[in-house]
């Protein structure tokens, strides 16, 4: 296990943590440095894949997610680490960026209300 997995486990396990966290199927991993491919096969590297197979397993992706967009903000793919909810760091950057246009177009139509 690098000291990147280590950290990022570290804030996916915490004590008290929501139900959901209980639920990820990662969990149940014997090497979490599974979730943390680095970049060198690129976001359809086998590396990426196998992590992305057990993402698309999990019950509990959604709110995995969703923590992660909390979690991370607006940061660049440069600082998210790992495969989270099936998205790799980038693609969670992409993912940011287009709920925040959601959000902004939905709050400029007067959406939500
Ligand atoms: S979606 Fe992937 S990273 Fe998230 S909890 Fe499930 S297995 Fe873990």
């Amino acid at each position: 296990m690098t000291a990147t997995s280590v950290g990022a486990l570290a804030g996916l396990l915490r004590p008290g943590d929501p139900e959901w966290r209980d639920r990820a199927l990662c969990r149940a991993a014997k090497d979490p440095d599974l979730f943390f491919p680095g970049t060198g096969g690129g976001p359809n590297g086998e590396a990426v894949r196998n992590a992305r197979a057990w993402c698309n397993r999990c019950s509990v992706w959604a709110a995995c997610l969703d923590d992660a967009m909390h979690q991370e903000g607006s940061r660049g793919p440069g600082y998210r680490y790992g495969i989270r909810g099936g998205l790799t760091a980038k693609e969670r950057a992409d993912e940011y960026k287009r709920r925040k246009r959601t959000a902004q177009a939905s709050s400029a139509t007067g959406g939500g209300r």
